[in-house]
């Protein structure tokens, strides 16, 4: 660990504005989880000035917060999306969908569970795309097959055909689902050889 002794706050926020500047250079694709609060606002003022000078750059970082309050709307100003939008992402290059905040008005499942790949009890991490589909088979423990119609353009008859896609994607223990629900699925880190994919939501039919 380096400790560093700074004067004041305003030299405080400079001196972290450089880190950070240093620390994209070497890895612009830095997974960074900002903080909320009093504290970091002063480095965020710095940031979004050296973002307009380009002298950083944050178009390829991946974002995060830490924590969120919830349940309460992101419009809320007491969110921290509400807060790290205002303060920071607003007002610099970072690419929309490389920001990725714990959803405060998501509905989150009663159960208590011990499911490992739980996105709702585990801190299971999630990044990448969302589908939603339906579910139409689910005789394998944790594990669902959903399907959604996808369209494909064909050249030579000048139309769209459509197709339907099929995905394994894990079901957490404290998810109740049925063949015919509806779910959204969130892309994460492999869970099995077939299965990069968690359910996150589901709108019973
Ligand atoms: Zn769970």
């Amino acid at each position: 660990m380096q400790l560093l002794i700074i004067k004041n706050y305003k030299e405080l926020s400079k001196a972290a504005c450089i880190i950070l500047t240093k620390e994209l250079k070497k890895n612009p694709s830095s997974n960074i989880a900002f903080a909320t609060g009093k504290t970091p606002k002063g480095l965020y003022k710095e940031l979004i000035k050296a973002n307009k000078k380009h002298l950083i750059n944050f178009s390829k970082i991946k974002a995060f917060s830490l924590d969120e309050y919830y349940p309460i709307k992101k419009s809320d100003k007491q969110s921290y999306y509400y807060y790290l939008h205002s303060n920071l992402f607003s007002h610099i290059n970072v690419n929309p969908s490389n920001i990725h905040l714990l959803n405060s008005e998501a509905k989150s499942p009663k159960k208590e569970c011990s499911d490992k790949h739980c996105p709702f009890h585990n801190g299971f991490g999630m990044h990448g795309r969302t589908f939603d589909g339906a579910v139409i088979k689910m005789n394998m423990q944790k594990t669902a097959i959903i399907e959604w119609p996808r369209f494909i353009y064909l050249n030579k008859f000048e139309r769209y055909e459509k197709r339907r896609s099929r995905i394994k994607v894990h079901k957490p223990d404290c998810i109740d689902l049925k063949v015919g629900d509806n779910v959204k699925v969130m892309e994460t880190r492999p869970i099995s050889k077939t299965k990069n994919f968690v359910i996150v939501e589901v709108e019973k039919k």
